[in-house]
């Protein structure tokens, strides 16, 4: 059998490095063909010489020229931004696209990999946040795969093999609570960003950090999973679950509930995405009863975490909504991020954004776009009044 074919968009953040362990692992089943950066040349240059992928791509313009000097005498092209990603999706050497970059400059690249026939494997979840009812039609239109590489997403997708015929009644997306669960809201007007960025349960990059923090990033995949599984947004629940072993479930029509479960470890549903329907046999960790005598469950407490009570607000709403809380989100977690906002400013922020940005009820991808960047340079604005 031939190798299959990848492309790692994000390859030198927490899911892309995660993914070239993968890779690594079996090399005699997956070849790296694409690998891109943002502005970290210095590990993609690494990454390149193990790899000798055929291209690989940086979207930032002088570490573009570092890079491309670096690899001048090595078989592996150069390509610089938006316009190299698009251009290196489509090779006709590549099965899987896995789409870790952060945020909605994922959208486009998803959007070609696709219409060039390509599956995807996806962590970027802003692209469905963004775009998922046109994403999703595309994804049946080219009929290609959209295989969830995101934990929770990737459980519920476990849990639905061999269940085509039968319907999902409800899921329940499955959330740490983040390190300031059980917390009020006078609790939450001090807290620092060192603070917000101590994940109980997962080591990711900064932006999820902060989301799992302030459960923006449960709300970003309620509405993830609404696209992904087809789902009324009724179908789609949160249950806090700290200790993050339990992935996800779902229920169906006779009332029986499947679960998820493992230690929590992104190779995992990284592997899984790019084995699919096939599991590779890996020596990663194991689950130990013993370690974990106690399971626990509890409420969202969705009043003090205002960010999950938007993201249902947003997609009961439709339209452009979502991309625009998404948008106002990208441009609060940055401010946080640089000490410009506090914790609880960011759903402030986020609502005044919703309430200015017009609403479109049938949004083109072009819409979509256009509606991230006005709803950032409105996010941006009001952080300077
Ligand atoms: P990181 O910040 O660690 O990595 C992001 C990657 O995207 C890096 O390679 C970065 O490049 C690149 N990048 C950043 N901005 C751009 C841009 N504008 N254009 C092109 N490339 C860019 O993020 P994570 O790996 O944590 O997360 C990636 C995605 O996966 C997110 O959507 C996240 O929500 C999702 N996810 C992550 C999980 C995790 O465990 N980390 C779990 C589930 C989902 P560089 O660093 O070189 O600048
Ligand atoms: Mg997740």
């Amino acid at each position: 059998m031939s190798k299959k074919g990848i492309a790692i968009l994000g390859a030198t953040g927490s899911v892309g490095t995660q993914a070239l362990d993968v890779i690594r692992a079996f090399p005699d089943k997956f070849e790296a063909v694409v690998l891109t950066c943002g502005s970290n040349g210095d590990l993609l240059i690494k990454q390149a010489l193990e790899f000798k992928p055929k291209s690989v791509v940086v979207t930032d313009p002088i570490q573009y020229k570092i890079v491309k000097e670096a690899l001048a005498l090595q078989r592996t092209t150069v390509l610089y931004g938006e316009e190299g990603l698009i251009e290196a999706v489509q090779y006709a050497e590549i099965d899987i696209v896995l789409n870790a970059i952060v945020g909605s400059a994922g959208l486009k690249p998803t959007v070609m990999a696709i219409q060039s026939g390509k599956d995807i494997a996806l962590a970027n979840k802003e692209t469905l946040v963004v775009a998922g009812e046109l994403i999703m039609a595309l994804v049946r239109e080219y009929g290609v795969n959209m295989l969830p590489v995101d934990s929770e997403h990737s459980a519920i997708f476990q849990c639905l093999v061999g269940e085509d015929q039968n319907p999902i009644e409800k899921i329940y997306v499955t959330a740490s609570g983040g390190p300031f669960r059980g917390r009020k809201r006078e609790e939450l007007l001090q807290v620092t960003k060192a603070q917000a960025l101590k994940h109980p349960n997962w080591s990711m990059g900064a932006k999820i950090t902060i989301d799992s923090a302030s459960l923006m990033n449960k709300g970003l995949e309620v509405i993830e999973a609404k696209w992904l599984f087809d789902l009324a947004i009724d179908q789609v629940d949160v249950i806090v679950h700290p200790q993050s072993i339990v992935h996800s479930l779902v229920q169906f029509e006779d009332g029986s509930m499947k679960a998820q479960m493992g230690l929590p470890d992104m190779k995992l549903p990284i592997q899984y995405a790019l084995t699919y329907p096939a599991r590779f046999e890996n020596n990663f960790e194991r689950f130990n009863f013993m370690d974990y005598p106690t399971l626990h469950f509890e409420k969202a407490d969705m009043e003090t975490f205002r960010n999950l009570a938007l993201a249902y607000e947003t997609l009961r709403a439709g339209g452009n909504k979502s991309c625009i809380l998404n948008a106002a989100n990208e441009v609060v977690v940055a401010a946080f991020l640089a000490d410009k906002v506090g914790f609880l400013e960011m759903s402030d922020l986020i609502e005044h954004t919703l309430e200015k940005v017009e609403f479109i009820a049938s949004p083109t991808l072009e819409d979509y776009l256009e509606t991230d960047r006005l709803a950032r340079l409105i996010t941006k604005e009001i952080i300077k009044d």
